[in-house]
């Protein structure tokens, strides 16, 4: 390997980018890494983390109204946008140390640069220098979809939600996705006026459709406001800074601010890949095989990128699997079935396996148990807000072949009994397990 720079160049120090930098730095391998932005990723930087801890600091809102039915007596409390914002931020400033500590530890060379493809082992950095590697990994991530529409300029993204002045008085999401309902919740219990606008009257598509309805229904009620089958014509800014959104057919709206979330598209253009013969499907992704190999043999990619499924643990799996299997001798793959995941919404979803529609489509007998509860804390609290759990199975084998989930704490819940819908356990191992009360988890071992 000695005839190139490095034995790999990784484009992306995101999460994929940093996981198959460090692991194959340990396995001896040579190498560096570029990135344009800030080590860490959308994840560390400007996703997951920072919006998990605005969700934290969103839900005091109703943490501090409940106390009150808990005997604690709250003073009228007020909240500072500005304090959170700069204590999550400064909480992305220690992770993205971490990260970089974690590199430089395993010694991969950081390069705070923007690299661009030259050819099948050659990279080209913006100030010019060229390096080659044997391998190339393309881990460049994702970055949001703005709709096209006239003064779209005026909205925001996910990239700069976290860095607002102030919170907005009212604020214009478009989208029903993630970040669409996460956001809608994070605003919502912050005081803001929320407006969800989606193009079709489907929230969270591929979730299981109770929960979807559940969290709609439960969104209304805490007065965030939705507008489906909405097209967008313009948005004007005005004089005093305010924005005024036209919607097809319908008055226009004054709000404060317009956050599109309406998708994530895969980083590949810009980075010479089609000249030296890396194939792009129609959606922007790399594609890549089975072992994350592109069209091109030195060339691979993960994360993404490769819009396989855009979740941070794939990402990562992904790139240990192109380490171990390059640089490790132990060639692996990703298992990409049974894969949990959650929405952060207030209350969260979550969820693994088939949906009740997908698991009646493939297998034709499907039995599903369901528990519709309120959560004792929310008894106590008043709180009418109810959960729901949903166990889907295969109607021959019992096999449980979903879970899907919303309620208080439903991520944390859900991420053990995704062991068991992984390892093909039946209702019946469910059943003979015995309750943990009082607890809302033991719903999952109680469904009738
Ligand atoms: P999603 O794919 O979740 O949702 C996109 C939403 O935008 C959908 O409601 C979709 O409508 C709508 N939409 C798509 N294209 C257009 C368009 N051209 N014009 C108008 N509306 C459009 O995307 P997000 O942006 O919310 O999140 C991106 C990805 O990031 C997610 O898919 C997820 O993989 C990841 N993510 C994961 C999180 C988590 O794990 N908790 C949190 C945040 C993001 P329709 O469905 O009707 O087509």
């Amino acid at each position: 390997m000695a005839d190139y720079d490095y034995d790999l160049f990784v484009i992306g120090a995101g999460s994929g980018g940093v996981r198959a930098s460090r692991v194959s730095a340990a396995y001896g391998a040579r190498v560096a890494v570029a990135e344009e932005y800030r080590v860490g990723g959308t994840c560390v930087i400007r996703g997951c983390v920072p919006k998990k801890l605005l969700v934290y600091g969103a839900h005091f809102a109703e943490d501090l109204k409940d106390a009150r039915r808990f005997g604690w007596n709250v003073p009228d409390c007020s909240f500072d946008w500005a304090t959170l914002r700069d204590n999550v931020l400064a909480d992305v400033d220690r992770l993205n140390g971490l990260y970089t500590q974690g590199l430089d530890n395993a010694g991969a060379e950081i390069i705070l640069e923007r690299a661009t493809v030259t050819g099948p082992h050659e990279v080209a950095l913006a100030s010019g220098k060229k390096i080659t590697a044997k391998y190339i990994l393309i881990a460049t991530g994702a970055h949001p979809h703005i709709p096209e529409f006239p003064g779209n300029e005026h909205g925001i993204t996910s990239n700069e939600v976290f860095h607002l002045d102030k919170l907005p008085r009212r604020i214009l999401i478009a989208g029903g996705g993630y970040i669409a309902n996460e956001f809608a919740g994070i605003f919502n219990e912050f005081g803001s006026h929320v407006t969800v606008v989606n193009r079709t009257d489907v929230i969270l598509r591929g979730y299981d459709h109770s929960v979807r309805d559940r969290l709609l229904q439960i969104s209304l009620t805490k007065g965030i406001d939705f507008r489906f089958h909405a097209e967008f014509e313009r948005i004007e800014k005005l004089e005093n800074g305010c924005l005024k959104v036209f919607l097809a057919g319908q008055d226009p709206m004054e709000v404060d601010v317009v956050l599109f979330a309406t998708g994530r598209v895969p980083n590949s253009t810009g980075l010479g890949l089609e000249d030296v013969g890396v194939e792009i499907d129609a959606k922007g992704a790399v594609k890549v095989d089975a072992q994350n190999r592109s069209t091109i043999d030195s060339i691979y990619a993960v994360g993404d990128v490769t819009n396989r499924i855009q979740l941070t643990p794939i990402a990562i799996r992904e790139g240990q699997a192109f380490a171990d299997t390059i640089f490790g001798n132990n060639p692996r793959t990703v298992d990409y079935s049974c894969v949990p995941s959650a929405v952060f919404s207030h209350p969260p979803i979550a969820s693994v396996g088939m949906t009740e529609g997908e698991a009646r489509n493939k297998l034709g007998s499907v039995k599903v148990y369901a528990s519709d509860f309120r959560a004792m804390k929310n008894v106590l609290a008043n709180r009418n807000e109810r959960a729901l759990y949903k166990m889907v199975c295969d109607g021959m084998t019992g096999r449980v072949v979903g879970i899907h989930m919303i309620g208080p704490d439903a991520p944390e819940i859900l991420q053990a009994a995704a062991v068991a819908v992984k390892a093909g356990l039946t209702k019946e191992a469910f059943d003979d397990t015995v309750a943990l009360h009082p607890s809302m988890a033991e719903e999952l071992v109680l469904l009738k």
